[in-house]
């Protein structure tokens, strides 16, 4: 059998010549990857074979070697994959390991529940402050994250090297932040506001969230299959 540094080293090859050629949908999936992935590790597991993933995620275990071979899979017969080494790289890849740096603008419900949550830290981001326009939020810790007002936030950016705005406030005030943000050098805005938020720059990215959409979905979903179910005797 090969021997791990050598799988290593052809991983690396493949990996290194592929990088820049992934396709935007595999790029889509590994987000998931890197959960399950990272799901596992914090399990203690140190290898999985494709089926058993395939098991897990729901995926075909076809579709696995496939999205892993564009990078370079890692998965040999009788091995299965290297879960820490193929998460790794999936995260150099996500840019997880790039450390950057977030703020939160909107210290309401939403920003609550974001800053709650462990998702930052988990995806390598670090949480720096928020930021709201409301006095009496301001000065106070949310979950141990502070709360600045929002007329320090251009310079509170340009100082801390802010790479991502996550904005939690009413839709009407999003696109002024996001200009101050790019104004700030912010390059990256994850727009939780529920509209959609056009990038004043190709130099600066945003990634729509719409939860409500996506609720709206699901409801749909449900009163479709409640009306193809037969009537209960
Ligand atoms: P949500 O559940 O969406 O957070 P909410 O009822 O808590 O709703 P919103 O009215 O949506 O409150 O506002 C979210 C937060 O954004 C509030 O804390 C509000 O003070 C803050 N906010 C509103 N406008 C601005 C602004 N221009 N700059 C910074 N913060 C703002």
């Amino acid at each position: 059998m090969e021997s791990i540094d050598k799988l290593k080293g052809t991983f690396d090859k493949k990996y290194h010549e592929a990088k820049g050629t992934v396709s935007s949908a595999v790029i889509k999936r590994l987000p998931r990857y890197h959960r399950y992935l990272g799901d596992l590790l914090r399990d203690g597991k140190l290898r999985i074979s494709s089926a058993e993933l395939s098991e897990l995620m729901e995926v075909t275990a076809s579709q696995i070697r496939q999205d892993l071979n564009c990078f370079g899979g890692f998965g040999q017969q009788g091995y299965g994959y290297n879960i820490r080494y193929l998460y790794t790289k999936i995260s150099e890849l996500l840019g997880v390991s790039e450390g950057y740096n977030a703020v939160i603008i909107g210290a309401g419900n939403l920003g609550k529940a974001l800053a709650a949550t462990h998702m930052f830290e988990r995806r390598g981001v670090t949480r720096l402050g928020m930021f709201d326009i409301n006095p009496e939020l301001v000065g106070k810790k949310i979950y141990g994250t502070p709360v600045y007002h929002i007329d320090t936030l251009p310079d509170f950016c340009k100082r801390n090297n802010v790479h991502i705005g996550v904005l939690t406030v009413p839709k009407e005030s999003a696109a002024n932040i996001t200009d101050t943000l790019y104004e700030a050098g912010v390059m990256g805005v994850w727009n939780f506001a529920n509209m959609e938020l056009r990038s004043p720059s190709p130099d600066m990215i945003v990634e729509n969230i719409h939860l409500g959409d996506s609720l709206m979905t699901l409801c749909y979903k449900l009163k479709s299959r409640s009306k193809e179910e037969k009537p209960r005797e």
